[in-house]
């Protein structure tokens, strides 16, 4: 990466910088190496205009706000990397954001303070590297805490401590990276047979903890994403899911069959049931009396639509 003359540089060692480790954990590295507190180090890195929080600095799932080429810059690290640990930059929606709870790898967090963006989906049950349980770190070995605490104990690493971290491995690296690489061609290859599938079977890319709710969706989410796109080698151990797939029906307009526009030609199954319901209900109750007005609004010129007022009339614009 060319250097720029006079360039502001923070001090860093591209050795504690580990493959697919979160943003998170990245900045908090960072702002200890170079005693910066969240807003010193925010504004260091961020877009011009954005305004950025506390918040923002944990959130692992937006990096909008984050100024990349000044980021990498400043560590002398390539953008690509630094984008590695931030799920918008996978192109993955993740649900959970700020309000997430951060997990962690026991022999990971000890061996190297790795923590694996990928450790915080909530279905995600063992590291694949060293088949050990992901928890949250007030579980190991501790008391349980809030989460308000838990966040303070991730935080509270000494300069001493992560100087001390031994490095990881070539090897070990590889093997990570090869892990996520595993995930994240699955979780592509469900994208492209899923449309909006982040949003579809959104417990699958949840960092938010499971509830018992939460788990039965996300049952019958995983059976629907692993029947478009097989688990190839498995080295990821998941939540427990039933093995029974789940079938999601088309959703049609207002239960027309696709390629019909009248309404003699519907669907008669549930959904199509449902769907006419509601707009019968929808009619009955908000359109039905005005007609009139709404045939009126839908004939009237550009000036009169803008010389509408607010007052004496009804919702539509034009009932007294
Ligand atoms: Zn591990």
């Amino acid at each position: 990466m060319p250097k720029r003359i006079g360039a502001l540089r923070l001090t860093w060692d591209p050795g504690l910088q580990l493959p697919f480790e979160s943003g998170w954990s990245i900045l908090r590295k960072v702002m200890i190496l170079n005693n910066l507190s969240e807003y010193e180090l925010g504004d260091l890195i961020s877009r011009p205009n954005k305004q950025r929080t506390k918040s923002r600095i944990r959130n692992s799932a937006d990096s909008s706000w984050i100024d990349f080429n000044r980021f990498s810059e400043l560590l002398e690290v390539p953008a690509r990397e630094l984008k590695n640990g931030f799920w918008d930059q996978l192109g993955i929606k993740v649900v959970g954001g700020e309000k997430s709870t951060s997990r962690v790898c026991s022999y990971c967090w000890h061996s190297h303070q790795y923590h694996c963006l990928f450790f915080d989906l909530s279905w995600v049950k063992r590291c694949p590297w060293h088949n050990s349980e992901i928890c949250r770190p007030n579980t190991l070995g501790k008391p349980a805490k809030p989460l308000e605490v838990l966040r303070s104990d991730l935080d509270q690493m000494s300069l001493e401590k992560l100087l001390s971290v031994s490095p990881m491995e070539r090897d070990d690296r590889h093997r990570v990276i090869g892990h996520v690489v595993e995930y994240l061609e699955w979780w592509r290859a469900v994208q492209a047979k899923v449309p909006a599938a982040d949003v579809l079977l959104h417990r699958l890319v949840s960092t938010a903890e499971l509830t018992e709710q939460s788990r039965l969706e996300l049952g019958w989410q995983a059976g629907f994403a692993k029947q478009q796109a097989p688990l190839q080698y498995g080295s990821w151990i998941l939540e427990k899911t039933p093995t029974t797939a789940c079938r999601y029906l088309q959703v049609t307009d207002a239960g027309r069959k696709p390629g019909f526009d009248n309404d003699r030609t519907t669907v008669g199954d549930a959904t199509g049931r449902c769907y006419r319901s509601i707009r019968r209900h929808i009619f009955r109750n908000y359109v039905r009396r005005h007609r009139r007005c709404l045939s009126k609004l839908a004939a009237i010129d550009q000036d009169d639509r803008l010389s509408l007022t607010g007052s004496g009339v009804c919702a539509t614009g034009t009932c007294q």
